[in-house]
């Protein structure tokens, strides 16, 4: 009897060791099926961004820093790199795509007048070229910072009262919650200046707050800037496919 036992009791260990293996592999291949489906759907919409004009608009530049990390990071050089990562994802879709600054500049020109009256005129400017230019969408990109280190997080923000630049702002935090798995934040209504001012559906993507040690260190990454500028390139396509699918319901 106990050999009997024995030699049941190592069938059971490996009826359940059998089990767990392919409950295991059953999760990692739904797992994968999920994310391949989801790629999927994201490089389908993609080439819904083909001819579109988009003004990216990185803030800040040249004499005006932005926000400074403990780390000395400034968030003119993070949203620059961004945009210009962005810029590439878009262009290689088709899309016409315009940064309101391609280097370490401001756009407050050669004028002389106090730093306000200078950063109203930059404002003004790159509230000029999306206007000008006929954008289809104006996505301006910042980086948050707050006296407390302790909140962290990517979060969009759209201009208050536009149907479309929420439903935008909508699909580029679900795409930045998903790609970068470190925030649950919300889009959220504001009243900027260049939202107001621009024409065309209008978000401030503010990529994650200088003021959080971490987060700097991540905002500083190349390839933390690359996931941050796929998360935004795939949102904004989405929006498209949405904004069309919308268009037609009406
Ligand atoms: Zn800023």
């Amino acid at each position: 009897m106990k050999r009997v036992y024995f030699w049941s009791a190592k069938i059971q260990k490996r009826d359940l060791l059998l089990a767990i293996l392919a409950i295991a592999i059953i999760t990692v291949s739904i797992v994968c099926r999920v994310a391949a489906y989801e790629n999927t759907v994201a490089s389908a919409v993609s080439w819904k961004v083909a001819n579109r004009v988009i003004v990216i608009d990185p803030g800040h530049g040249g004499m005006d820093p932005g926000a400074v990390g403990k780390a000395g990071t400034l968030e003119k050089d993070v949203v620059l790199e961004v945009a210009h990562k962005l810029k590439r994802l878009l262009s290689d879709a088709g899309a016409i795509v315009i940064l309101t600054r391609e280097s370490d500049s401001d756009l407050s020109g050669k004028a002389a007048g106090s730093a306000y009256e200078k950063k109203r005129r930059d404002l003004a400017n790159r509230v000029a070229i999306a206007n000008k230019n006929k954008a289809d969408i104006y996505v301006s990109l910042h980086l948050n910072s707050f006296p407390s280190a302790r909140w962290t997080g990517a979060q969009t923000f759209y201009q208050h009262g536009s149907a479309k630049a929420k439903l935008l702002a909508e699909c580029v935090q679900a795409e930045i919650i998903k790609l970068l798995k470190n925030t649950d934040r919300q889009p959220l209504a504001e009243n900027f200046y260049t939202t107001r001012q621009t024409a065309m559906p209008a978000v401030t993507v503010e990529l994650g707050f200088l003021s959080n040690p971490r987060e700097e260190q991540l905002l500083r990454q190349a390839d933390y800037q690359d996931k941050m500028a796929v998360a935004i390139f795939s949102g904004i396509a989405k929006y498209f496919a949405e904004a069309d699918n919308m268009g037609r319901k009406k």
